[in-house]
């Protein structure tokens, strides 16, 4: 393994993004907690029994605050009209415990279903977004912050830039149809197609060393079961994706690359013709000392 690697690895417990208002809640985060059964929904009426005084149970509305993450309004069940002038604001999570409130509860007090407040918070996330229904991405999200997860985000390859990737954290914005992701099994056989959304996301950390994008700036980026985190991805490799089969790395199995083949191949033959165009060609791996087969499409010998 690498030392930019290893380095990742050990240094991605503490990535948090500079600018939050709270940082001291993501320098917790990692792994990030994979119980998603677990966790408290927003966008819901809930129950919240605080161990600190209050007069009987919280009841508030639960909802996420772009900066402050994941919250709750109300106030002690008592308090007269906590739906629409809340009293107590909380974060979430708490070790607290807490339940939705029934279909017959919020009849019994004539909850509306969303207060009118929420507005001032904006849009809330989807809870039906492709990113949620993305088995490599289930377990990788923010407890706080739903639509926040740290990604591998780079310059290129490390050997041709001398910039380490970095892990870093961004929030989704949205999903794209990508590319189909040719790649092959260990078995030798092409793999079957597969799921290949594109995640548009805005990078809400500063990198360390990386010059090409900036904290705030939008990015791509893949998902992958072979990728210890997902990867960013540039424009052009998302057009040249789809006409490559990368042979997945002899060591790690990496099935995708950090620059696009075009560039790998004018790396790897300086003295290439300018319009020469490599049918196939081996590249080392760029996370490991291994190496990938990237074939054109349509020139496989299956
Ligand atoms: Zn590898």
């Amino acid at each position: 393994m690498f030392d930019w690697l290893r380095k990742l690895f050990r240094g991605t417990a503490s990535t948090p993004r500079p600018s939050a208002p709270d940082d001291d809640a993501r320098k917790t985060v990692s792994p990030p907690k994979a119980t998603p059964s677990e966790a408290i929904p927003w966008g819901r009426w809930v129950w919240i029994e605080p161990r600190w005084p209050l007069q009987g149970r919280f009841l508030g509305y639960t909802y996420v605050d772009a900066e402050a993450g994941l919250s709750a309004k109300g106030g002690p069940e008592s308090e007269a009209d906590l739906a629409e002038a809340p009293s107590v604001t909380m974060r979430l999570p708490m070790e607290f415990p807490w339940r939705i409130l029934t279909e017959e509860e919020l009849t019994a007090r004539g909850l509306p279903a969303t207060p009118s407040w929420l507005s001032f918070f904006g849009p809330q996330p989807d809870p039906n977004a492709p990113w949620r229904k993305d088995p490599h991405l289930q377990g990788r999200f923010h407890e706080r912050y739903p639509d926040d997860l740290q990604v591998m985000v780079h310059d290129g390859d490390p050997r041709r830039t001398k910039r380490a990737p970095e892990v870093c954290w961004v929030r989704i914005l949205g999903a794209e149809p990508g590319p189909p992701r040719l790649a092959r099994q260990p078995s030798g056989e092409p793999s079957p197609a597969r799921d290949t959304w594109v995640y548009v996301a805005r990078l809400t950390n500063t990198p360390h060393g990386l010059q090409d994008i900036r904290q705030g700036e939008e990015l791509r980026f893949l998902s992958s079961a072979e990728m210890p985190f997902p990867l960013h991805v540039t424009k052009q490799y998302l057009e040249e994706r789809g006409n490559w089969l990368i042979n997945p790395c002899n060591k790690c199995s990496w099935d995708e690359a950090m620059d696009p083949p075009s560039t790998m191949a004018r790396f790897r033959f300086p003295d290439m013709p300018p319009d020469a165009e490599p049918v196939t060609f081996t590249s080392f791996c760029p996370q490991c000392d291994g190496f990938q087969v990237l074939t054109r499409a349509g020139a496989t010998d299956t």
